[in-house]
């Protein structure tokens, strides 16, 4: 396959920004090549086909998303002689995959380059001409052929209320094969996998996504911290693409401040975030908060925090929502900051709204909510609202609030009387494996429950079968098999609902499933299938796969019925606008 990306390798700068904590090194420099990097990533998302690297003195040829701190150091003619045989290494790593190599730098540097790459990469390898002016304006000119402007989505949105899924990583194989029950591959990396959103196009699941910073900061993930010579340092992964989002889908960035509760003070600063959020090009931005949570847990030990600590996690959430801010302004990032809210007490949180609105804010969202009653939830709303009712008319109009991690469906009309415009949940998604007998709603609104086949290429269902059963494993895995291939035909309309059912309960009963025994299970497996009910939903997962929506085994049947759940969700949210 020919190469398609381009690599652009800017020369380090001088100017730098000092803070000491770890930055992206496109982040880092601040000299006029990066400042034009910068300028052009304000109108335009990062350009699909371009890595970016960057060549300094201290650390070499690296991808333009390491991490790095700040240093003093000037490359001498000895220092890039000696970056050469490094620098060779990762160029012919990088240069495979390249079909063009563009060098902005000065001749030291570029002779350092020049130096290091074998005959094959200098053919792909050109250089930003002329004086200083005019290698700014070529840089300028190249970005601009290859931008893909960003919308404004959040501008001109007239939703009343906006439904984020969080992003926990849940993907499919989009060629699984349901009737003979395998995958497209035999290894993860082999298969057509991708997100459940982008799986359920064209059918909508939600007005965005949340992605959060601190849980995928890791190795892997979007915002993961990428080695410095990994390729995945030279791009951030495109997340519009890799959720399938239309155009006025949201992405919803936040730091997945439960991540590290039990840390003294948020492992990233705010501009951290910030510079990770303009990279990967998210829409909406939350601030670094860090929840009041009662207790942590220090070396395995659970520990009770005092009240004055409390009281230090929601002034620190205050702190940076001040710092973020003020950054997105002299920054002028093109995301829209959210003011995170945390507090003890109901007035905390009014207090702090009108406080952050006085800092600019137009969207804040009220974190601390998830451990919280339907009671305790109303509390804050009602500090909020009144809060809310003190603003100038113009002020309330144009704010919105957004509720962390909650769905709270008897309370959902009174939440946005007093003003919430969005939320994020994952339950409807979750349901779909995680409660035992409401899998799969339907669209008369019932909740059914999945018919469960469990997958004996699983270890852990093998030790669930009765002693009996797994001395006898080809008989199970028999009935398994004739479980499945009844279900199958039975959603063909080939076969009746008490021949499926009776192949389903022979395999089921060789389980020892303890509370969800045979008498409890059979008559709501049947309630399921004499409903087929999957038929009269139109959504990309129920039209495509049938039955097998309704079927309780691995990830491929579970997550394509908990998209199903969340676009149903979905559905409803917007119809009762
Ligand atoms: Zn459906």
């Amino acid at each position: 396959m020919e190469a398609k990306r381009e690599l652009l390798v800017l020369g380090c700068s001088s100017t730098k920004d000092a803070d000491p904590a770890a930055l992206p090194a496109l982040s880092r420099y601040q000299g006029p090549s990066y400042k034009v990097f910068h300028n052009f990533l304000r109108s335009s998302v990062w350009p699909s086909n371009l890595s970016v690297a960057v060549f300094s003195a201290e650390y070499g040829l690296i991808g333009g998303l390491a991490q790095i701190y700040p240093y003093e150091r000037r490359l001498s003619r000895a220092d890039a002689l000696g970056l050469v045989p490094s620098t060779k290494r990762t160029l012919l790593r990088w240069a495979v995959e390249h079909s063009k190599i563009m060098l902005w730098m000065g001749a030291d540097y570029r002779a350092a380059i020049e130096l290091a790459a074998t005959n094959e990469i200098e053919r792909k390898i050109e250089f930003f001409q002329g004086g200083i002016g005019e290698k700014l304006a070529g840089l300028r000119k190249y970005l601009v052929e290859r931008s893909r402007l960003r919308v404004s989505h959040w501008k001109n949105t007239d939703r009343v209320y906006e439904y984020f899924l969080p992003d926990w990583d849940d993907t499919v194989d989009v060629d699984f094969n349901f009737r003979t029950d395998t995958f497209s591959a035999p290894k993860v990396s082999g298969r057509t996998q991708v997100h459940g959103t982008a799986y359920m196009s064209p059918t909508r699941v939600c007005d965005g996504i949340l992605v959060s910073l601190a849980q995928q900061s890791g190795t892997k993930g979007l915002f993961r911290h990428a080695a410095a010579t990994e390729k995945s340092s030279l791009y951030p992964e495109p997340i519009r693409e890799k959720y399938g989002l239309a155009e006025d889908q949201l992405v919803f960035g936040d730091c997945g401040a439960f991540s590290y509760s039990s840390e003294e003070t948020p492992p990233i600063s705010p501009k951290q975030a910030a510079e990770a959020y303009q990279l990967y090009g998210v829409d909406l931005a939350a601030s670094v908060d860090h929840i009041p949570v009662p207790e942590i847990n220090v070396n395995g030990r659970k520990k009770r925090l005092s009240q004055a600590a409390l009281k230090k996690r929601v002034q620190i959430t205050q702190e940076n929502a001040e710092e973020f801010i003020l950054l997105s302004r002299s920054k002028r990032y093109s995301f829209e900051p959210v003011g995170v809210i945390q507090g003890l007490e109901p007035e905390d949180y009014g207090k702090q709204l009108k406080y952050y609105v006085s800092l600019g804010y137009v969207r804040v969202a009220l974190g601390g909510l998830v451990p919280r009653g339907d009671t305790g939830i109303l509390e804050i709303l009602s500090a909020i609202d009144k809060a809310r009712r003190e603003l100038s008319p113009q002020k309330r109009s144009s704010l919105r609030i957004h509720l962390f991690g909650i769905y709270r469906p008897k309370i959902v009309k009174a939440l946005q009387e007093c003003g919430a415009t969005s939320f994020d949940s994952a339950s409807y998604l979750r349901k779909s494996w995680m409660r035992s007998d409401q899998n799969y709603l339907g669209v008369d609104n019932q909740w059914y429950t999945a018919i469960r086949v469990p997958c004996l290429s699983d270890k852990r269902n093998v030790n669930r079968l009765t002693e009996f059963h797994r001395s006898r494993i080809e008989t199970a895995e028999e009935a398994e098999f004739e479980a499945l291939a009844a279900l199958h035909s039975f959603g063909q309309r080939r076969i009746g609902v008490d021949k499926t059912l009776k192949a389903v309960m022979r395999y089921y009963s060789m389980f020892d499933f303890d509370k969800f025994d045979v008498e409890y299970m059979e008559p709501l497996f049947r309630r399921t299938l004499e409903s087929r009910i999957w038929e009269r939903c139109d959504c990309k997962a129920c039209k495509e796969i049938g039955v097998h929506v309704a079927v309780f085994r691995g990830y491929n049947r579970n997550i394509r019925r908990g998209m199903h759940n969340t676009a149903l969700l979905y559905k409803g949210i917007r119809g009762a606008r």
